[in-house]
């Protein structure tokens, strides 16, 4: 049978978005909330471990580093202090679900962070949230008061009453590099956000220099369904290496844009179907798997599964599963201006290829977007971009020099219209939509 796009919906993290007031506790637990985490509490926590390794629950941050085996690498208890702490700094250009997620279904966050911090040994867990999103931080801590005055998280929990757990909400400073776990960290213990040189991983170093698992809001938030119904269910969606359900984020020059959640490995000619199409009248110019971090894909990788392996096969990563859609109105040139803008002001500035590379960067594409290029800047990019690549000492730099250098794969010649004309004049529909 052929699979038609409507058909490929999984809603599980975003089953009850439509329900009323799907962020109270009453509505989470008529619909089966806290189960999971019932069960885990009567499970020794190496087989909750366990379970989840099994399930092939792979990190929905980006990277793709599976769960469980994450939580495997903590050592052996010390008696002292061991935490989690979830990773809600959400920030990737493009990238909208975990914010939607926690605004409708902070419970499942909450649910997911009790089973997490039982399995690793954890008694204290944080959210640390980006700082711009005050709804959110007010949603979570509402929904957290409701767990305790529950009974659901606190002190004595469990069947023999001997398990205690206390959840905090961090709200952030709004900066993007507090997004990287170790930036995280420092940020959380009060100390500018700037990354930690790795290793130590925090799964051994981590806050206060103790034992940390750092998982994004969407992994976390997929562990009840896991300890719930079962590895056999999760595996059962998604490829073999990329198991599971999923919420990708469509924006951009498609009918309905939002969030899709589905098993991973659909491709993005079903989600754009699932989106209602391109809108009326335009075509694919190209899109995005990851954001702003990852190559740029045109029509050629429509029927590339949305797993790991085949993006990866292709030459990106998944990344965020941020998936902005541009048609033939938009200026390649533009688009990668913005980025790079983007990508210069949340520089931390730690590290010299980054911090001066995005800058120049940044110089170089608001001449080409200007129509006052030089000569030599399309090779000038390329020459930056290649000395931040691989150089950096963190993610970010890689990121701001992935989109230049794909960009320019792809669209060169739009890049050398640049030397003589603006971007506005090559792309006229697009700068009167936008201005
Ligand atoms: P990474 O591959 O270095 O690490 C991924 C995770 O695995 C980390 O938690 C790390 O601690 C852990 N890990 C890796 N090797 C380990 C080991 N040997 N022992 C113990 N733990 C280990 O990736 P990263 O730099 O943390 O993240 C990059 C990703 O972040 C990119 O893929 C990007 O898509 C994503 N990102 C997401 C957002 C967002 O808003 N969600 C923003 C920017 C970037
Ligand atoms: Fe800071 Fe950029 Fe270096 Fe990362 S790559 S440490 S963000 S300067």
């Amino acid at each position: 049978m052929t699979i038609t796009a409507p058909d490929r919906l999984t809603p599980v993290l975003t089953d009850l978005w439509d329900a009323p007031e799907p962020w109270k506790l009453a509505t989470y637990r008529a619909h089966g909330g806290y189960e999971g985490l019932a069960k885990a509490l009567t499970m020794a926590p190496e087989d909750v471990v366990a379970e989840v390794k099994a399930s092939g629950l792979r990190g929905r941050g980006g990277a793709g580093f599976p769960t469980g085996l994450k939580w495997s690498f903590l050592p052996a208890p010390d008696g002292g202090p061991r935490y989690l702490v979830v990773n809600a700094d959400e920030s990737e250009p493009g990238t909208c679900k975990d914010v939607p997620l926690m605004l409708a279904n902070p419970h499942s966050l909450i649910e997911g962070m009790a089973i997490t911090s039982y399995a690793i040994g954890g008694n204290v867990a944080f959210i640390y949230l980006r700082g711009e999103v005050v709804h959110v931080y007010r949603r979570l801590l509402a929904a957290v008061r409701e767990a305790r005055e529950a009974g659901l998280i606190g002190t004595g929990l469990g069947p023999n009453g001997d398990y205690d757990l206390e959840i905090v909400v961090h709200a952030g400073a709004g900066a993007y590099i507090c997004g990287e776990e170790t930036a995280l960290l420092d940020s959380l213990e009060g100390r500018r956000g700037q990354p930690r040189l790795k290793p130590p991983f925090p799964a051994v170093a981590g806050l206060y220099a103790r034992p940390t698992v750092v998982n994004n809001v969407e992994s976390i938030a997929s562990v009840p369904g896991i300890i719930r119904h079962g590895k056999d269910w999760f595996t059962a969606m998604g490829t073999p290496k990329s198991t599971g359900h999923g919420i990708f984020s469509i924006s951009g020059h498609v009918k309905n844009p939002g969030q899709f959640e589905v098993p991973f490995g659909i491709t993005m000619r079903e989600l754009i179907e699932l989106a209602g199409g391109m809108r009326d009248g335009h075509r694919l110019k190209f899109w995005t798997p990851g954001g702003s971090s990852t190559p740029i894909f045109t029509e050629a990788e429509l029927d590339v599964p949305l797993d790991y392996d085949s993006v990866g096969a292709a030459g990106s990563m998944l990344g965020t599963r941020a998936l902005m859609v541009f048609d033939e109105t938009t200026s390649v040139v533009r688009v990668i201006a913005r980025w790079t803008d983007f990508y210069q002001h949340e520089s931390c500035g730690k590290c010299t290829p980054c911090r001066e590379g995005t800058y120049w960067m940044k110089q170089v594409m608001h001449r080409l977007e200007a129509g006052t290029g030089l000569p030599s800047d399309v090779d000038l990019l390329l020459d930056v971009a290649g000395n931040i690549l691989g150089r950096s000492f963190c993610a970010l730099g890689d990121a701001a020099a992935t989109p230049i250098q794909s960009g320019i794969k792809h669209f060169r010649a739009e890049f050398e219209a640049g030397l003589h004309t603006p971007a506005w004049e090559l792309f006229p529909y697009e700068a009167s939509a936008l201005f």
